[in-house]
């Protein structure tokens, strides 16, 4: 390599005297930082436009994606199992707390999509809904039902 000049810290806030050795990038688009930036920025600058409103908020953006998936995905769980709770109450109703197959599939309520699970040494199957536990005797296909809500 040949005589490389060091480049002279500018005062200049120009883009093209812009530096990207640290390769620090946005946490929300990737997007390169340059180094003259403050050490503690990890997000874009904010733009506004001559509104004065946000068109570019990476540090906002990123902040409500942290909020909201895990919300979302938390809500969706949530959801799916009161309903699913719902189906087991409607059955267990209709054909009491000892079932077969058969009437699980008939109510669309699918052990795999308990909460949890255990698997005893004697072969049964314990599931865990929200308000239910489902143990299942996989040799005789039966399924009792106890309420723990
Ligand atoms: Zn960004």
């Amino acid at each position: 390599m040949a005589k490389e000049k060091k480049p002279k810290k500018e005062k200049s806030q120009l883009a093209e005297n812009w530096t990207y050795l640290d390769k620090r990038e946005c946490l929300n688009c990737g997007e390169p930082l340059p180094d003259q930036y403050s050490k503690k920025r990890t997000y874009c600058k904010e733009v506004r436009d001559e509104n004065g409103n946000l068109i570019k908020d990476c540090k906002g953006i990123y902040n409500r994606l942290l909020d909201q998936p895990e919300l979302e995905v938390h809500r969706e769980i949530i959801k799916e199992h009161k309903t699913v709770d719902d189906m087991i109450e409607a059955m267990v109703a209709k054909k009491g707390d000892m079932v077969s197959t058969a009437d699980l599939n008939a109510y669309d309520i699918q052990l795999s999509a308990s909460l949890k699970y255990r698997l005893s040494p004697n072969g049964t199957l314990e599931s865990d809904f929200l308000k239910y536990t489902i143990v299942s005797n996989p040799i005789h296909n039966t399924h009792k039902i106890y309420s723990h809500g």
